[in-house]
């Protein structure tokens, strides 16, 4: 048992800040099913578990981050120095760029930065990352070297295969095939009554690199394997333009009509999707993954529509892990746009992506409460203004930010411990050196 004392409780739903407070939490495989959860929080409870190692003393305690969109594959693309062509466009970014480098991407490279990108996620407070994976010459077993890499490190996980024909019909066909193979791991895991701290979402590209042969494939997936599935959609205006021209009708129909929409349907952007499709996705219980800070580097435009969907969640798709700096872009790029929402609204976006996790997993995240998952940050936050249950979401915007990480727990167990990894990151950031080389200069090769 792990116990933190005298914090003060930071809940972001509904928020809150407690008086300080104690709160202990099991360990994994302790208390007879109760591993992984949040035992108590109360006063003293340093008398009533005389055994619970005291791993965190004053500041604030709050639920882990959860990043919902995200792609580790990309870890390595930081300060890339191959030569890569000037992009017009998206779909050139995506050729000139993402396209050769998932192409050049091999197990060790996968899984070096698999370690790297959710080291980073762990050390800023982030204790889930949804991740959404490529890696069409390595595809089959690659979703195991990912969830390999998770559970090393003790990150929380939901992963999927991005299926595309952009790699002709075997390799459609291969993405399908890992999507399916993975979930069934994953439903072995959960049969053999393991705490699991990895799940599987049904992976998709975008549509306009999918033909109604792999959409009905991934309708199928989404079926039998009862998971939601994870996609782009209408990232950019060639997304829509492509699916009127091709198939004569609109994204979220292609996806309505191979009965692939549910309540564990994960749509990143979404940019220029119409009202009828926000009002599609709102009624089937769809969740919008926003990425404000890659929509701005990718030049793709704002989402108007963002504030009329239902269920958004926040992603960093690839631009690192780090959630509080992405809810403050989210921010910030909204009001630049003259948008209706408030810190306060994104704060409840950022809360959301523990909905999604009690989707795939079941049981309870995102709150202090006993019986929840024991997925906490403890923050050195001593703020210059006063912090209450109004202003937690004013704090993220101006202030609050990963550099007032102290310690970090997932399942119940300690991964960061006033401020120092307990697991070997200097070796795992060596190793992805290593690795980055290899991959920029393999994709020198790839045109
Ligand atoms: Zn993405």
């Amino acid at each position: 048992m792990i116990l933190f004392e005298n914090t003060r409780l930071l809940s972001f739903n509904p928020p809150a800040v407690s008086e300080p407070l104690d709160l202990a939490a099991w360990e994994p495989g302790e208390a007879d099913g109760q591993g992984g959860r949040i035992a108590a929080i109360g006063k003293e409870l340093g008398k009533r578990f005389p055994q619970a190692t005291r791993v965190g003393y004053g500041g604030y305690l709050s639920p882990g981050l959860v990043c919902a969109h995200n792609h580790l594959y990309s870890a390595l693309a930081r300060g890339i120095t191959t030569p890569i062509e000037p992009s017009k466009d998206f779909v050139q970014v995506l050729q000139h760029l993402w396209w050769r480098l998932d192409r050049a991407i091999d197990l060790p490279i996968l899984r070096a930065s698999a370690l790297a990108g959710g080291a980073e996620a762990l050390c800023a407070g982030v204790t889930s990352v949804v991740d959404h994976h490529a890696s069409p010459s390595a595809i089959d077993g690659s979703l195991s070297v990912l969830k390999n890499a998770f559970e090393e490190l003790g990150l929380r996980g939901i992963l999927c295969y991005e299926t595309t024909d952009r790699n002709g019909r075997e390799g459609m066909k291969a993405g399908i095939s890992e999507n399916l193979r993975f979930a069934a791991e994953v439903d072995r895991s959960r049969s053999s009554s393991q705490a699991i701290l990895v799940e599987a979402a049904i992976g998709a590209h975008a549509g306009f690199t999918l033909g109604q042969e792999s959409m009905e494939l991934l309708g199928d997936a989404v079926r039998s394997t009862k998971r939601g599935i994870h996609i782009h959609l209408a990232e950019d205006r060639f997304d829509p333009t492509e699916s009127h021209s091709s198939h004569g009708k609109d994204l979220l129909t292609r996806l309505e009509e191979v009965r692939a929409l549910n309540e564990k349907t994960i749509i990143a952007h979404g940019l220029w999707l119409s009202p009828e499709e926000v009002a599609l996705m709102n009624e089937r219980g769809a969740y919008l993954a926003h990425n404000a800070r890659s929509n701005m580097n990718n030049a793709v435009g704002y989402n108007r529509l963002l504030h009329t969907h239902r269920k958004v969640v926040l992603g960093t798709d690839g631009i690192g892990c780090d959630m509080l700096e992405e809810f403050k872009f989210a921010v910030f790029r909204h009001r630049e746009s003259q948008g209706p929402w408030w810190p306060g609204d994104f704060l409840a976006c950022l809360d959301r992506g523990n909905r999604l996790l009690e989707a795939y997993f079941g049981g309870s995240f995102g709150r202090l409460q006993s019986g929840s998952a024991a997925d906490l940050v403890h923050w050195d936050y001593d703020p210059p203004t006063p912090l209450e249950a109004g202003n937690i979401a004013g704090h993220l915007a101006f202030g609050l930010s990963s550099r007032s990480m102290r310690s970090v727990a997932v399942n119940g167990q300690l991964k960061v411990k006033d401020k120092k990894p307990l697991f070997d990151s200097e070796a795992i950031e060596a190793e992805a050196r290593t690795q980055a080389a290899r991959l920029w200069k393999t994709m020198e090769g790839i045109k």
